[in-house]
């Protein structure tokens, strides 16, 4: 298997070039250069375990890996869920369940992708022989899970930026008491902006970079989508057999990044009959698949964090299967989007994909509802999930954050103080983090005199 760029003007590449790599050098996102049929194998696929299941699924993908490095890759990167299922499907009532993705180290749905990541660059590593140095900055979960991939792996340091009280005491705590000597949180004086703009002029130093082989970490990296794959498989094999007829997907999504990799399924011949595309008020999604018009807001801060995003950077991808494979007609839309904020598509396919968009206010009510009705208690942003609900088929929720990550917004709607051992054991740990102006020179220094591996 081959990977391409969605903009078309850069070499095709194999699995680990591809992950190795990130971002295209043309700009693009790294895609399958085909979607395999995947039908005939569901049948024998349903006696699988979750890990299981996710090597035979990159078999698929990983052609130039061996099965053996993929498969101690595998193993470890779910070791450390806190569930025997890793995705436990969990029944509210006949035809409603909701899929808890939240069972990882950082319990969000990130560290499906972001363990088995850690993994791979771990692999890349061990082969070549170079450390290297991750950076990345952060508003929040990418950042604790991406941590949490990566600590205490040989040949890795890691740096995070984050703004200084822009992120959740808890989030903080995630990121700063990890007690490993490879990473190096570091709390930005500035916004989630300024901090962004720091580490694109330290990226942007090419003899800095070349120096410590810097490597970014980010929402883009092909393999984020593919591991994000397997569990909407397994979900649908874990469904009674009458209940498998209409199935939707409710996805909490800011970035396309989660609901895309449902869609790469179907494609693949899952039988699922739709995609529910769940927003809060940061509604580009919403708007984009309700009127066709793809246009950029303003950030408006919510209380479901992880989806305050203004533009979906997973949504290229998405276009180029929608343009089928014409990376010119990529170009063309992304510039006419650069140059005036705004494309209008013709619309989209109304049987495959829906949208809803949930304010604080809904959040909140959903939340107290279905604790009300079924005495769950959802986190935030999978409550988004929960507005305007389909009525019809069986209806899959996706539980993207334990509740415990954000003990206030349920308090408030529930009465009910949620906690997981997890967190509670982060209170006990002492933080330890960095204060450094978004500044890129003393970034750089910084990152120097904190290495811990040896760069030639
Ligand atoms: C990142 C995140 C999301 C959004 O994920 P997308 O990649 O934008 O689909 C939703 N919920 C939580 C808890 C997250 O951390």
């Amino acid at each position: 298997m081959r990977y391409l760029s969605t903009r078309g003007r850069c070499e095709p590449l194999s699995f680990t070039e591809a992950v190795a790599t990130g971002l295209a050098p043309d700009g693009g996102l790294y895609v399958p250069e085909s979607l395999p049929d995947i039908s005939g194998s569901l049948a024998q696929w349903a006696k699988l375990s979750y890990r299981e299941l996710c090597l035979e699924f990159f078999k698929l993908f990983a052609t130039d890996l061996g099965e053996q490095v993929l498969e101690s890759c595998i193993e470890d990167a779910y070791s450390r869920f806190d569930h025997p299922e890793i995705a436990p499907l969990v029944p509210l009532e006949p035809g409603l369940h909701v899929l808890e993705l939240f069972h990882g180290p950082t319990l969000a749905f990130k560290d499906f992708a972001l363990q088995l990541l850690g993994n791979l660059y771990e692999a890349q590593i061990q082969r070549s022989g170079n450390p290297i140095t991750v950076l990345g900055a952060t508003s929040g979960d990418t950042g604790a899970a991406a941590i949490h991939g990566l600590l205490g792996k040989p040949g890795v340091d890691i740096f995070i930026l984050y703004p200084r009280g822009g992120v959740s005491p808890l989030q903080e705590r995630q990121m700063t008491c990890t007690g490993a000597d490879n990473v190096h949180s570091i709390a930005v004086r500035g916004t989630f902006d300024d901090a962004q703009a720091a580490l694109k002029d330290v990226f942007g130093d090419l003899e800095f970079r070349r120096r410590v082989n810097l490597s970014a970490v980010n929402s883009i990296n092909m393999a984020r989508v593919l591991a994000q794959c397997v569990y909407y498989i397994y979900a649908w094999l874990r469904l009674p057999e009458q209940e498998r007829e209409q199935v939707t997907f409710i996805v909490p999504t800011g970035n396309f990044g989660n609901v895309l990799a449902g869609w790469w399924t179907r494609k693949m011949g899952l039988p699922v009959h739709g995609f529910r595309i769940a927003t809060n008020q940061n509604d580009i999604l919403y708007r984009l698949f309700t009127t066709g018009r793809y246009e950029m807001e303003p950030v408006r801060p919510s209380s479901a964090p992880s989806m305050d995003i203004q533009v979906a950077s997973n949504f290229e991808r998405f276009l180029y299967f929608h343009e089928k494979g014409d990376p010119g007609r990529v170009r063309d839309i992304l510039q006419q989007f650069r140059e005036t904020g705004s494309y209008h598509f013709g619309g989209f396919d109304r049987d495959v994909f829906s949208a809803s968009r949930a304010d604080d206010a809904m959040i909140r009510e959903r939340i107290r509802e279905v604790h009300r009705r079924y005495g769950y208690l959802l986190d935030p942003h999978t409550a988004c999930g929960f507005e305007d609900l389909p009525r019809e088929g069986t209806r899959i929720v996706l539980g993207t954050a334990h509740p415990a990550k954000f003990p206030d917004v349920i308090e408030g709607a529930t009465g009910v103080h949620p906690t997981a051992p997890a967190l509670e054991a982060l209170k006990k740990r002492t933080p330890r983090s960095h204060n450094l102006d978004p500044d890129p020179k003393a970034i750089e220094t910084f990152i120097l005199s904190h290495i811990t591996e040896s760069c030639p």
